[in-house]
């Protein structure tokens, strides 16, 4: 018997990741490709080397894929995309058709990708509102409402990593200041870690920034505040507040089911966690919507891949 199997590729600015699932989204096998910055199809064509003898035991469902930028889900056109700019404003269903064939295909970025995948297969299985805030070293987000991934009239919404927290805090890497990003994502964490370095924090912070100058990551930062560091858990509470005051805003606005936190920073856990539950709750303001679960993202860095198969299921794309 030949099991329909489904593609899901999330495609970066240096590698491409994909897996091999079933309609259900147990992925049968992953791996990655380095990504051609200038050819789209070049690099499905490599996915489709590493996939082949996997894919000869069943049959090719479709292929979804996940990319950073600005996204037409219904036509297949990625238009501005800061990691893939050689790809930009092509159509990445005429390469998946080139080099598929025939297949079914969908698109998201990446954010919503994830998201998608959480929904279907993590931590927002059975809930059909959903946000998602992925912290990396930018903030991305998406929002699902009634099982339909929020798109925007333009293709962009989601920004969340850019809502303006404070209009004279930091400079974020979008020209802005004070977005969420220039506080939650890794640059913006490591930005204030160096700052309170050179203030007034104590000798554990100030030796870490120093030990590990350029190389230093949100994970050092992690481990010194779980050994105890005031001023490291301090970096991930003020985070972690800023975070809650866009958590509580969009329980605010949307009322979800669950909000999805994700990415590489996520992993410090109760240090952001904790304090971003605390303010969110203060900021929301139906008395039943104050507990609207907070949850961390289930699938890690496969979450994109595995939603962007999963979409070939959910939509009705390529007749
Ligand atoms: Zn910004």
């Amino acid at each position: 018997m030949t099991a329909d199997l489904l593609l899901g590729v999330d495609v970066g600015g240096t590698g491409a990741k994909y897996v091999v699932a079933d309609l259900a989204g147990a992925v049968r096998a992953e791996g990655d490709v380095p990504t051609d910055p200038a050819s789209p199809e070049t690099t499905l064509g490599r996915v489709a080397r590493a996939t082949g003898p996997v894919l000869d035991g069943g049959r090719l469902h479709g292929v979804g894929l996940a990319c950073a930028g600005i996204v037409n889900p219904l036509t297949g056109w990625l238009g501005r995309s800061p990691n893939l700019p050689g790809w930009e404003d092509s159509n990445l269903f005429a390469a998946v058709d080139a080099v598929f064939g025939n297949v079914r295909r969908a698109l998201a970025n990446d954010v919503n990708g994830a998201l998608y995948g959480e929904f279907r297969a993590g931590a927002g299985r059975g809930c059909a509102d959903l946000v998602m805030i992925a912290l990396g070293t930018g903030v991305g987000g998406g929002v699902l409402l009634g099982g339909e991934l929020l798109v925007g009239t333009h293709f962009g919404a989601g920004e969340i990593g850019h809502m303006v927290m404070d209009p004279h805090g930091p400079v974020c890497t979008c020209g802005g200041r004070g977005c969420l990003e220039a506080y939650a994502g890794s640059v913006g964490l490591l930005r204030a870690a160096r700052e309170a370095a050179a203030g007034d924090a104590g000798p554990g912070l100030r030796d870490l920034v120093a030990a590990r100058g350029v190389a230093l990551t949100t994970r050092d930062l992690a481990r010194l505040a779980v050994a105890g560091d005031e001023d490291a858990a301090g970096i991930f509470t003020l985070a972690g507040r800023r975070l809650g005051q866009a958590v509580g805003n969009l329980i605010n606005v949307l009322d979800p089911d669950r909000i999805l936190i994700g990415g590489g920073v996520a992993q410090a856990g109760d240090l952001i966690f904790e304090p971003c539950r605390r303010t969110a709750r203060a900021i929301v303001l139906a008395a039943e919507a104050k507990d609207t679960p907070i949850l961390p993202a289930e699938l890690g860095p496969l979450a994109a891949a595995v939603g962007a198969a999963l979409l070939v299921t959910g939509e009705a794309s390529g007749e």
